[in-house]
């Protein structure tokens, strides 16, 4: 038999049974792999399949993410967390202005420590692509299978779901999770509909450089078009989330260097001294939308492909984090009382975990886009009265921290820093 047959078969032969398959290796989908190898231990046969694991990454994912306190205690047990830690800035203070473009000063109407417990920073800005290496290394040298290729095709069957990849490879698995992102094509298989909406804004992410620190302070800018993010980074650069009504961004980024600039500048403000865009901002189209259900027979949505959320607070991978922590720990008591991993009491047990917990952070960050992007002057008085009454009541304040830190409600263990 040629070499190159043989080679085929014996891959074909090792993704034959798995325990579990994941469909999607972004950031959710290979946290969750390393998640359920730390639970379920070393003989656990587990899948990850992606069609873009075979691709070179053009441009890569230039985001940053807010990494919460309580996912970065989960990506403290998967061992991630050492390897993205010296690119990760704490967030040591945020302020949050509100105000018309063309005012000459934006007030500062809430400020916030950024500390959860002394010392602890309640998130660190982490590059997406930092992130996605450390994640993906550390699934290689847990023994996790990565198939590069696409799930096509995936039929629940008694005691297992039988699966074909896009490559043509056929195996089957206890367990299908779909990380496979807003655009899920499994949950659509799968005949879960969706409930959602477009903002009709898009988010211009960039990475500016500029003069003096940061000092580990972000600021949200409400302006009238959409919150206006500025989120620290490592050395003296500064994650932009802008947010601006999609005709918008279009026609700022079509706009000559030089004129984004000075639209940039306009916003940011010139307290770090002269800036310097470096890298190529792109626009991500936002909207709202989640999953009428989390779970079908043997098959549990995860990540983007259960919910997708408006940045304006930076919770949707927090989120999807939170996803991996509760199913994880969903599986790994199964596993250890001898029951089916895939079967329906764990799949309910995690739905009922995750769904009224993200169908609450996500209306609540839909209504607070609605409050703050818009021109209603109105709507500006209330809010700032509002802001104004919360920066006084320090409890209030713990209690948002703690919130935006992932710290309250139901959190799965992993969050809490506690073994499973
Ligand atoms: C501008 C912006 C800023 C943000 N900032 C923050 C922040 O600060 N903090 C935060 O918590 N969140 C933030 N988010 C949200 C966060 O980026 C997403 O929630 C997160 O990236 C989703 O990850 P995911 O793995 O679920 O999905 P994706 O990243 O969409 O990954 C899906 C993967 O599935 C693969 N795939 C697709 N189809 C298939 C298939 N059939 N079979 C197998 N694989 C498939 C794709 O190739 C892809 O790799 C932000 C979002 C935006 C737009």
């Amino acid at each position: 038999m040629p070499k190159s047959l043989e080679r085929q078969n014996a891959a074909r032969q090792d993704v034959a049974r798995q325990d579990v398959t994941i469909a999607g290796g972004g950031l959710a989908g290979l946290a969750l792999a390393l998640a359920l190898r730390h639970g379920l231990g070393t003989d656990a046969r587990i899948l990850v399949a992606d069609p873009a694991f075979g691709r070179a990454s053009e441009a890569g994912d230039l985001r940053a993410s807010a990494i919460a306190a309580g996912a970065r205690h989960l990506l403290e047990a998967l061992g991630v967390w050492d390897r993205v830690a010296e690119e990760a800035e704490p967030i040591r203070s945020m302020e949050i202005t509100d105000s018309k473009l063309a005012d000459a000063a934006r007030p500062v109407f809430l400020t916030f420590d950024g500390d959860v417990a002394p010392g602890e920073a309640f998130a660190h800005m982490v590059p997406n692509a930092a992130l996605q290496d450390a994640l993906t290394d550390g699934a290689r040298a847990a023994g996790i299978t990565l198939l590069a290729a696409g799930i096509a095709d995936f039929r629940a069957d008694g005691p297992g779901i039988a699966l074909t990849a896009a490559d043509g490879t056929a195996f089957a698995a206890s367990l299908l999770c779909a990380c496979d992102g807003a655009r899920s094509r499994l949950r659509e298989r799968a005949g879960i509909s969706t409930v959602g909406w477009t903002y009709d804004q898009s988010a211009i992410v960039c990475t500016v450089g500029h003069e003096r620190d940061h000092e580990g302070k972000a600021v949200e800018h409400f302006l009238p078009a959409g919150p206006f993010a500025l989120l620290p980074l490592k050395g003296r650069r500064t994650s932009i989330v802008w947010t601006e009504a999609s005709g918008t961004t279009e026609r700022l980024l079509a706009m000559p260097p030089a004129l984004f600039h000075d639209e940039l500048e306009r916003r940011f403000g010139l307290q770090l001294g002269a800036l310097d865009v470096l890298d190529k901002p792109r626009a991500f189209p936002l909207g709202f939308q989640m999953a009428r259900r989390f779970v079908t027979e043997r098959l549990a949505l995860v990540g983007d492909a259960a919910h997708a959320i408006h940045p304006i607070a930076g919770q949707g991978l927090n989120m999807g984090l939170r996803d991996v922590a509760a199913l994880t720990e969903a599986v790994t008591d199964a596993a250890r009382l001898g029951l089916d991993i895939g079967g329906p009491e764990v799949l309910e047990r995690y739905q009922r975990w995750r769904r009224f917990d993200t169908l609450a952070m996500g209306m609540a960050t839909d209504g607070l886009n609605r409050l703050f992007s818009n021109r209603s002057d109105v709507l500006r008085l209330m809010r700032d009265v509002g802001l104004g009454l919360v920066e006084r009541v320090p409890r209030l304040k713990d209690v948002f921290i703690r919130d935006a830190a992932g710290l309250t409600g139901a959190v799965p263990k992993l969050m809490r820093g506690e073994a499973l």
